[in-house]
């Protein structure tokens, strides 16, 4: 275990950004407070307004230390955050001797970066060159950023200049909890009595949402969650009508619902999407290894993912993604191989994968204390096994978002065939457009459309008993956010 000894709080998420991705295999423990002295294994932060000091501690002996005296420039609030951040990774890349893939670069997207360097009329072939000398990004990565960026560009290029929006709505219940969960998701059998007043509460601020839209049109419906296939078939059809009363499915250009769990899907709930008009659907296997499998609590087999995956393709589906997480427990790069090989006989048409996150507010996290580190592959060799399903089954990468504490401190990647691309997931990367976000646990974001690069959000609560009463308040505080 590491404790990390912070003056003020304030500096904490940047401390433990770093710390987390170049000690993956440590247990971290933040420790707050004016009067820290280091005792065992830490990492001392302090700053003032004049400099900034981090040290490393074997017990109490300082092993590396480093300093930095503040000048004038860095008064502004931005550049600080920016010298910050370099020089905390600085310090991390001297005393571990590693480099991270993505360097110093903490947000979670890359590519919207990329996309207001294009935007002011930098170069393309200098962007590489930017990222690599102001964060320390690796070639390679600063080439992934720039070449998603383009592609974003390119298949955003229809809503350029359409005054559009995302609807997103959460239903947050699933057959049982992952492992890794970190998103509102609660055992829906545990919920069974509050479901219909869940369904109700939603379709109240359904009706309320032409107030939401402050003359934008909807262009793309995301039904996530959760796990909106773990309602039984006729709840899951009240739903859709809901949302079918709410919106103009035919002016939509993607309609999607997060079918993600096999062990939430029948012939008959998928035949109920195709016929609501839902052109876009999950379904994810995660790992093709049984063991790992029941280990992470998913409650599914690998035969499972297989039928589910043909009723979909038999209910209608031509458009079906699949999820892949790298990393997780016990799972070597050969396993994650021969799932990759899996996913290639089922031939999706777009697949995800995601570089295992083990959150603070997981079951997993709580896992790993008891039993130790995750796993110690090479994340690398882990993510070629995705980029060559992908090739294989003639995707691109055209999406990607990073968050803290993944393995190999990667990244997520969304591949898709030509015309197969998830436009809503573009939307919440490069954050060009509001989204209208309905359900508990949901955050609705409005980008204001005046130049400024201004962005306002607000959420609902999690615990779905107080959505549920509270649900003309939460309405209220939508209207707030996107009154004219
Ligand atoms: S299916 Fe997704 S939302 Fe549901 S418990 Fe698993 S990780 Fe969480």
């Amino acid at each position: 275990m590491i404790r990390l000894l912070i003056e003020k709080e304030i500096y904490e998420y940047d401390l433990y950004a770093y710390a987390s991705s170049f000690f993956p295999e440590k247990e971290l423990k933040p420790v707050i407070g004016e009067d820290i002295a280091a005792v065992n294994d830490s990492i001392v932060y302090r700053e003032d307004d004049a400099s900034i000091f981090l040290g490393f501690y074997g017990g109490e002996e300082l092993l590396s230390d480093a300093s930095f005296e503040k000048k004038k420039e860095e008064e502004d609030a931005e550049e600080l955050k920016f010298v910050r951040r370099l020089f905390i990774y600085e310090c991390f890349a001297d005393y571990t001797k590693k480099k991270l893939p993505w360097g110093a670069l903490t947000g979670v997207r890359p590519a919207k970066l990329v996309t207001k360097l294009l935007d002011e009329d930098t170069a393309p072939e200098l962007i590489p060159g930017i990222l690599n000398e102001k964060y320390c990004v690796s070639q390679e990565k600063s080439e992934l950023a720039l070449s998603i960026a383009r592609t974003e560009k390119e298949i955003l290029m229809p809503f350029k200049d359409r005054n559009v929006c995302s609807i997103y709505i959460g239903i947050p219940f699933c057959p049982s909890t992952c492992l890794y969960c970190s998103f509102t998701s609660y055992p829906v059998k545990a919920f069974e009595n509050r479901l219909d007043a869940y369904l109700e509460a939603l379709a109240k601020e359904l009706k309320a949402l032409p107030e939401f839209l402050n003359g934008s049109t909807p262009c793309t419906v995301y039904v996530g969650g959760g796990t909106p296939t773990a309602l039984d078939v006729g709840r899951l059809s009240i739903l859709l009508d809901n949302i079918r009363d709410a919106v103009d499915i035919n002016g939509l250009s993607e309609f999607t619902v997060e079918a993600g769990r096999p062990d939430s899907l029948d012939l008959k709930k998928l035949s109920v999407l195709k016929e609501a008009g839902v052109g876009r659907i999950s379904v994810n296997p995660q790992t093709f290894k049984e063991e790992t499998l029941k280990l992470i609590g998913r409650r599914h087999s690998a035969a499972d993912v297989e039928r589910a995956f043909y009723e979909a393709r038999e209910a209608g589906f031509d458009n079906i993604n699949m999820d892949m997480i790298l990393g997780l427990p016990g799972e070597s790069v050969y396993d994650i191989q021969k799932s990759f090989e899996e996913v290639k006989r089922y031939a999706p048409d777009s697949l995800t994968a995601h570089a295992l996150s083990i959150k603070r507010a997981s079951r997993m996290k709580k896992w790993v204390a008891e039993h130790g580190a995750v796993s110690g592959i090479d994340a690398y060799a882990a993510m070629e096994a995705a980029y060559e399903a992908a090739e294989f089954l003639s995707m691109k990468p055209y999406y990607i978002y990073r968050q803290k504490t993944q393995a190999g401190a990667l990244e997520n990647t969304g591949f898709a065939k030509e015309g197969k691309y998830g436009f809503y997931n573009i939307f919440t990367m490069e954050e060009s457009q509001s989204i209208i976000a309905l359900g508990a646990g949901t955050v609705s974001k409005r980008v204001y459309k005046d130049g400024s690069g201004r962005i306002e959000r607000c959420d609902t609560h999690k615990d779905v008993d107080l959505y549920i009463r509270d649900i003309d308040a939460m309405i209220d505080r939508k209207r707030l956010l996107f009154e004219e």
